[in-house]
C-alpha cells in the first residue's frame, strides 16, 4: 500500500494527456486558447505507460484519463487499450468534454470502461454556446445517449458559475428524474489560464444545496464512498443521484487519494501545487525504473497537508496563469 506522510493512502492517478481542447470553457481557458505544448514537451504514450505501469506497481489502483480533451489526442484508443490491460489496475476511467466521444463509445466499453464524467454546465444550446464558446451542445447530448445505450455509469460535471448557469441547477437535478445519472456540481476554481485569483466564491457547496432543496424538499444524504470528494444525495424516486463537490472550498483535503501527472509530465501532489517533479524529464535522462520507485515515494512522503497549504506555495509565483486544462481537473 502506497501512504503519504500524512498516513493518507494513495491510491488514485488522474493523468492529463494532453492541454488541447475542441472547447473553449471560458472557467478554463482563455477565447484564442492556451500556449499548447509542444509535441517534444509532451509525454509521449510510451512514456505514459513506462510512468503508469511503475505508479500500478506501486499501489495506484485507478487511472483517469483526462486533458485538456483526451479525445483529441491522436491515437487516444491505443493508450487506453493499453493502459486497460496494465496488471494490477482495477479502474480505468475518463473526463470527457463529450464532443467528439459518441462514435468511441462502443470499443470503451469494450476494453473495459465502466464510468465516463461528461462534463455539460447547462441543457440550453445557447447557454452551452456562451459558457464553452463552441456550438457544440448537440454532439455532447448525443454523447450521453451512447454511453447510456452502452450501459456506461455516467456522471454529469456541472461547474456553478455566478451569473452564467446558476438557472440550469433546477433543470440538471430533473435530468435524474428519469436517466441513471449522477448529476455533481462544482464549485469554480481559480484555474482559467488567466491568472484570475479569488477572494471566495459566491456559489459553494452550501449554498448549491439550498438551491436544490428549496425545490426538492425530500433530498436526503447518501453515505459517501471512500475517498469520495463529493457529498451525495438522492431525491426518493429519482433514478439518478446528485453529488456536490466542494472544489474551492477543499472540504475533503484529509483523505486525498490522488496524485495527478500533467500532459508535459509533471507529477502534482495536490491540484492546487505547483508540481514537485517531471516524470518526463528523468525518465529521458535516463532514470530507470528502481531510481524513478525511489524518487516518486520520496515526494509521496512530502505532500502538503491540504490544498491551502499547496496554493500558499504556488502564489509565492505571482506570474502563475495555471489552465484547468493544464491539470486536468
Ligand atoms: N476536457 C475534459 C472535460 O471538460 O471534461 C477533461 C478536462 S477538464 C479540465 C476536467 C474537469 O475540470 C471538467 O469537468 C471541467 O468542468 C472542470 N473544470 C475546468 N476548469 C474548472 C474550474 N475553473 N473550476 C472547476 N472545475 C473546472
Ligand atoms: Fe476543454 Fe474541458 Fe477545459 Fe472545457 S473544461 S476548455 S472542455 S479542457
Amino acid at each position: 500500500m502506497l501512504l503519504d506522510n500524512h498516513g493518507r493512502k494513495i491510491n488514485y492517478l488522474r493523468l492529463a494527456v494532453t492541454d488541447r481542447c475542441n472547447l473553449r470553457c471560458f472557467y478554463c481557458m482563455p477565447e484564442e486558447g492556451l500556449d499548447w505544448l509542444s509535441r517534444k514537451e509532451l509525454m509521449t504514450y510510451e512514456e505514459m505507460l513506462q510512468a503508469c505501469a511503475l505508479l500500478v506497481k506501486m499501489g495506484i489502483e485507478k487511472i483517469r484519463i483526462t486533458g485538456g480533451e483526451p479525445f483529441v489526442r491522436k491515437d487516444i484508443m491505443k493508450l487506453l487499450t493499453a493502459l486497460s490491460e496494465l496488471d494490477g489496475l482495477k479502474e480505468l476511467s475518463i473526463t470527457t468534454n463529450g464532443v467528439i466521444t459518441a462514435p468511441h463509445v462502443a470499443q470503451l466499453k469494450s476494453i473495459g470502461v465502466k464510468a465516463i464524467n461528461l462534463s455539460l454546465d447547462t441543457l440550453d444550446a445557447n447557454r452551452f454556446f456562451a459558457i464553452t464558446r463552441r456550438d457544440e451542445f448537440a454532439n455532447v447530448m448525443q454523447t450521453m445517449e451512447q454511453l447510456l445505450l452502452h450501459d456506461i455509469e455516467v456522471k454529469i460535471n456541472t461547474v456553478v458559475m455566478t451569473g452564467k448557469n446558476t438557472q440550469d441547477i433546477i433543470p440538471l437535478v430533473e435530468l435524474t428524474k428519469d436517466l441513471p445519472v449522477s448529476v455533481r456540481f462544482i464549485e469554480e476554481m481559480p484555474f482559467n489560464g488567466e491568472g484570475h485569483s479569488y477572494s471566495g466564491i459566491v456559489w459553494d457547496y452550501v449554498r448549491i444545496f439550498d438551491e436544490i432543496r428549496r425545490v426538492f424538499p425530500t433530498i436526503q444524504k447518501v453515505p459517501d464512498p471512500l475517498y469520495s470528494t463529493s457529498y451525495n444525495y438522492e431525491i426518493p424516486g429519482h433514478k439518478g443521484g446528485i453529488g456536490i463537490i466542494a472544489a474551492y472550498s477543499r472540504t475533503f483535503c484529509g483523505t486525498c487519494n490522488r496524485i495527478r501527472i500533467t500532459p508535459q509530465g509533471t507529477l502534482k501532489n495536490c491540484l492546487y501545487d505547483d508540481g514537485v517533479l517531471n516524470i518526463k524529464d528523468l525518465m529521458r535522462a535516463g532514470t530507470d525504473d528502481v531510481s524513478l520507485e525511489g524518487i516518486l515515494r520520496n515526494a509521496f512522503n512530502n505532500r502538503e497537508k491540504d490544498g491551502w497549504q499547496a496554493e500558499r506555495k504556488r502564489l509565492e509565483n505571482p506570474d502563475f496563469h495555471e489552465s484547468m486544462a493544464t491539470i486536468g481537473g
